[in-house]
């Protein structure tokens, strides 16, 4: 079973209330094939909800407030899922704070690129399951 961010299967979940619909993540989940989950969701945050960026391990919103706790429990719960599962892999949404792979933005929000981890995907990593992004599909 493969674990895949809910965003990419079509689900509204994003801070802006849409979804970053891949076909073949969604094919993946039809065929029974993926589960997903939304990490940010699972945190307790509200859909919408502002921008967040990571600085260091931290976490903000564009307004400055620090999500940090959130997006841990969030992480936590969804890496629980991951575990009841059996999942072995991850594909997940690119560039994000929580489930971005190998890039992430810088916290300035000037949506500057910068080396790293997600909290989410740096989470899965330190358990051991395999993490790609949608673009390496
Ligand atoms: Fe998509 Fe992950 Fe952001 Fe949820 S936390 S909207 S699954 S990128």
């Amino acid at each position: 079973m493969i674990l895949v961010s809910a965003c990419l299967a079509g689900v509204n979940c994003r801070w802006d209330g849409k979804c970053n619909k891949n076909k073949k993540v969604l094919k993946l989940v039809m065929e029974k094939q993926a589960i997903l989950v939304c990490p940010e969701q699972l945190g307790g945050l509200p859909t919408p909800r502002r921008p967040a960026e990571c600085k260091g391990k931290k976490v903000f919103d564009i307004d400055g407030n620090d999500l940090t706790v959130c997006f841990r429990r969030g992480a936590k719960e969804a890496l629980g899922i991951a575990k009841m599962y059996g999942c072995r892999k991850a594909i997940l949404k690119s560039n994000s704070p929580s489930c971005g792979c190998g890039k992430i933005y810088d916290g300035s929000f000037k949506k500057v690129l910068v080396c790293g981890d997600g909290v989410f995907s740096r989470m899965l990593k330190e358990n051991k399951i395999k993490v790609i992004t949608e673009k390496e599909i």
